[in-house]
């Protein structure tokens, strides 16, 4: 019987047993010394993570959802009108979010799997204006990785703030914020940064605190920017208690970002997705997105004919690998393996090992051994 299961979904991910032994340090004062100080370090590494020198960041207790509601919140104004390209359910979020704010929204879409191209991006803001622009950098319904860099350029100048959710990228693809010219990076602690669940993290230009402080006010009390400022500027200031030991945790995982270093981290998930595509691929499982914009974070597969969502899931759970289904339109027809954060070459290998033997097992003329021989070239 397998009593320790391998977490591949695209997100909380595996948790590093260092960052582990942080969370369970004491939970203590919120204003004691020594957590005031590594709560700061977190702030200056969580910065330099987001290669910024002038945004300011924040980390709140929450998660994903609640940075893109910070972003949102203070930045535009009921009956302010915001522009959001969607790749998926994820980008989809922020045109639920906004119209329940009052803010008019229209939505740039490309078809589920493919990508917005930055040519219709700059098209559509001429149909403007728009206070803010949304993008997913990877949206983790469709896998797909956004031209990120293409959109800078078209965005570069303009008046739009510019918000970037890297919910499903930070700490995995390049995210040069100063370079990139982003109003908002907004992030969460549990995916490719490798924490556990728990923290709704945010950049804000100053630009973007600017536009905040031109308002009187916001619809909102804790996702209020103003109200975090002071204590993201001295968080011996108190606001809202953070979760001491969840911040702690993820001081740690910043800690093993940067002892990585940024360009081998992005190095390694490169290699790592490319050997996923090609171990994946050598099962005869088919993308769903489109192969100019697949991310390296994690793969959206189509289930073969004949191979049933539910007994797949379940095959590959008894040998200890835990996927997450397809979400939206294709839900049932799909899985989703994520491959980022503390994943490694090992787990990598695992989990393609497993979803070998399943598929065989549910009937696919999968060769054996295939998989494994076809990423080991890759593997970082
Ligand atoms: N954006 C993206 C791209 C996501 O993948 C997710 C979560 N899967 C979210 C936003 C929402 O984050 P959370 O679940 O932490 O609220």
């Amino acid at each position: 019987m397998i009593e320790s299961t391998l977490t591949m979904i695209p997100g909380p991910t595996p948790v590093h047993a260092q960052i582990l032994d942080a969370l369970a340090r004491p939970t203590v004062s919120h204003v004691a010394p020594a957590f005031v100080e590594t709560f700061k370090g977190a702030i200056q590494d969580f910065a330099a993570l987001c290669q910024t020198a002038s945004g300011q960041p924040f980390i709140v207790s929450g998660a994903g959802t609640l940075s893109m509601e910070m972003a949102i919140v203070n930045l535009v104004a009921p009956g302010e009108r915001l522009l959001v390209v969607s790749h998926g359910y994820f980008g989809d979020r922020f045109r639920d979010l906004a119209a329940s704010f009052g803010i008019q929204v229209d939505v740039l879409a490309s078809a589920w799997g493919q990508a917005v191209p930055a040519s219709d991006l700059a098209r559509k803001l001429e149909e403007g204006p728009y206070k803010a622009v949304t993008v997913t950098h990877v949206d983790t319904s469709t896998g797909t990785l956004a031209p990120v860099d293409a959109y800078a350029k078209v965005m570069k100048g303009r008046p739009e703030l510019f918000i970037l959710d890297g919910v499903c990228a930070t700490a995995a693809h390049d995210e040069p914020f100063d370079a990139w010219g982003l109003d908002v990076l907004l992030t969460a602690a549990q995916k490719a940064i490798g924490a556990p669940p728990g923290l709704a993290l945010c950049v804000f230009s100053q630009r973007a605190l600017a536009c905040r402080q031109a308002r009187a006010s916001v619809p909102a009390y804790y996702a209020d920017a103003l109200r975090w400022l002071p204590i993201m500027q001295d968080p011996g200031k108190y606001y809202s208690t953070p979760c001491v030991n969840e911040v702690v945790a993820f001081a740690e995982a910043l800690r093993m970002v940067h002892r990585e270093g940024l360009p081998a981290r992005f190095k390694r998930h490169a290699a790592i997705g490319r050997a996923a595509r090609a171990g994946l691929e050598a099962m005869e499982l088919k993308y769903f997105t489109e192969s100019d914009c697949r991310a390296d974070t994690l793969s959206v597969l189509l289930l073969p004919a004949g191979v049933e969502d539910l007994p797949f899931r379940k095959g590959l759970a008894a040998r200890g690998i835990v996927v997450a289904g397809g979400l939206g339109p294709i839900a049932g027809k799909a899985f989703r393996l994520g491959h980022m954060g503390n994943i490694g070459a090992g787990e990598l290998v695992t989990a393609l090992g497993a979803i070998e033997a399943t598929l065989a097992d549910l009937g696919s003329a999968v060769k054996p051994g295939s998989a494994v021989a076809a990423a080991a070239p890759f593997l970082p």
